[in-house]
């Protein structure tokens, strides 16, 4: 069985299902490396790190050690009431590294809530920051918005949906949002504007860092983060990094923040965070943001909000064997040379190819938009459909094709993604295609 069996009874996520049992979808049984194995042995490079999570690879023998070593302790306990080693370790090694910590030593971010999902990472620092502002010794009760940017994706829930932008996927929802301000990405002063007009009634701002992820690897301007961060603090409003995509070396640096010495109030982690194992996800915020929640239990001033696998032990054994492997392999700086290597093989293969309209990257972040095509050919999937039978595994935002491999990837590696991605953008807009570009 390489592909799924008939019949299935899984619904999968972000799928139109009808039509998709005839696809043939691979069957993944095992992987190993920057590798994926369906259950017919056909191995495929996992372009996009099996939704941007996986690290360090698929199988790494010391993650592997380190979640059957907690296996042999205990797969799950809670932490309602109790707490474990491994959380407690994996929350002083996140706020030792986190931005504006120096050498070893925490920086502004002292607070580690875990959750386990990106969506939950947001829905946390949306309700604290709001929660805030209701309680805090400086509470200030009118702000109770958000602004977020045009385009914006933090996640599916209807919190983080209503923080974003992407009217594919959230217009419909909207009746069941609460209301925030947006501002396009990139505009400083546009953000200026709306915080001047409305900065008494804003809770948050929250962005992603760098990059626009699930909006097509939208990049901003360099000293924009920079502008945010600047503003948010004149207007004393809490900038919220959602970093669920760019952190854990996604961009090059552990986090994106860092690149414009930006310490956000609240920064979101997911994805990564355990190396692409298991579903695990922080939300670290400042002692300022803690101090608000504290008093006495009939003040009420509690955050109620915890998952029942919140900050699973397994999970975050894998989260702590991740972040030794970083140091262990020297993963960042292995991956300077990776990101060069990846930025001329796109300049070399992809770029020239007649229907790439634009390629836009930060780091191992990279989406390779094609031209505009109508939609009913999707020309991203069609690209996905000549990847996968040429043993890569991609998966597009619409009519972008977007790669993301393992920062583990070795080079040679790197170079058939590239190849094969090349090919098969060229066989996808092959000529039958090319009289469909939009108009
Ligand atoms: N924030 C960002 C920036 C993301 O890219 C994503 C997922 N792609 C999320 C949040 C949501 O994460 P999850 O799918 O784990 O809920």
């Amino acid at each position: 069985m390489s592909a799924r069996r008939l019949p299935s009874h899984v619904w999968h996520p972000f799928t139109q299902m009808r039509g998709f049992e005839h696809e043939d979808a691979p069957v993944i049984e095992s992987g190993d490396g920057a590798w994926l194995v369906d259950a017919a042995g056909r191995r495929y490079i996992d372009a996009v790190s099996s939704l941007w999570c996986n690290v360090h690879g698929h199988r790494h023998p010391r993650i592997d050690a380190a979640v059957q070593e907690q296996l042999g302790r205990i797969a799950h306990t809670t932490m309602l009431g109790l707490s474990h080693p491994g959380g407690e370790e994996l929350a002083r090694r996140l706020v030792a590294i986190a931005p504006g910590a120096r050498a070893g030593q925490p920086g502004p971010l002292t607070r580690v809530f875990y959750s386990d999902s990106g969506s939950t990472a947001v829905e946390v620092a949306l309700k604290m920051a709001f929660q805030y502002w209701q309680q805090a010794p400086d509470r200030q009760p009118s702000r109770t918005s958000f602004v977020c940017l045009e385009n914006a994706y933090h996640g599916d829930t209807v919190g983080s949906v209503s923080v974003g932008g992407i009217d594919l996927f959230h217009s419909l929802y909207k009746p069941l949002l609460f209301d925030a301000h947006r501002v396009p990405a990139g505009d400083a002063a546009a953000l200026d504007r709306v915080l001047a007009r409305h900065a008494d009634e804003v809770a948050a701002v929250i962005v992603e860092p760098l990059v626009q992820g699930a909006a097509g690897m939208l990049v901003q301007p360099p000293g924009y983060l920079r502008l945010v961060r600047d503003l948010c603090a004149a207007h004393d409003v809490f900038l919220v990094c959602d970093e669920v995509a760019t952190g854990l070396g996604r961009t090059g640096t552990m986090f994106a923040c860092e690149r414009e010495d930006v310490v956000p109030d609240f920064l979101c982690l997911a994805k990564g965070l355990s190396g692409g194992y298991m579903p695990l996800a922080a939300t670290l915020a400042s002692e300022r943001v803690y101090e608000g929640f504290l008093g006495e239990h009939d003040e009420l001033k509690t955050f109620f909000h915890g998952h029942t696998y919140t900050g699973n032990p397994l999970a975050c054994a894998a989260a702590l064997a991740t972040l030794e492997v970083f140091e262990e392999e020297h993963t960042l700086e292995i991956l300077q040379d990776r990101i060069a290597l990846l930025g001329q093989l796109l300049a070399d293969l992809v770029e020239p190819l007649p229907r790439v309209r634009e390629v836009r990257r930060v780091g191992f972040m990279c989406g390779i938009e094609l031209e505009a095509y109508e939609p009913s050919l999707r020309m991203g999937h069609q690209v996905t459909l000549e990847a996968r039978r040429r043993g890569v595994i991609v998966r597009p935002l619409g009519d972008v094709v977007v790669l993301m491999p393992p920062l583990s990837i070795r080079p040679e590696e790197l170079e058939e993604l590239v190849e094969v991605v090349a090919d098969s953008i060229a066989a996808a807009t092959g000529s039958g295609a090319v009289e469909a570009l939009a108009a």
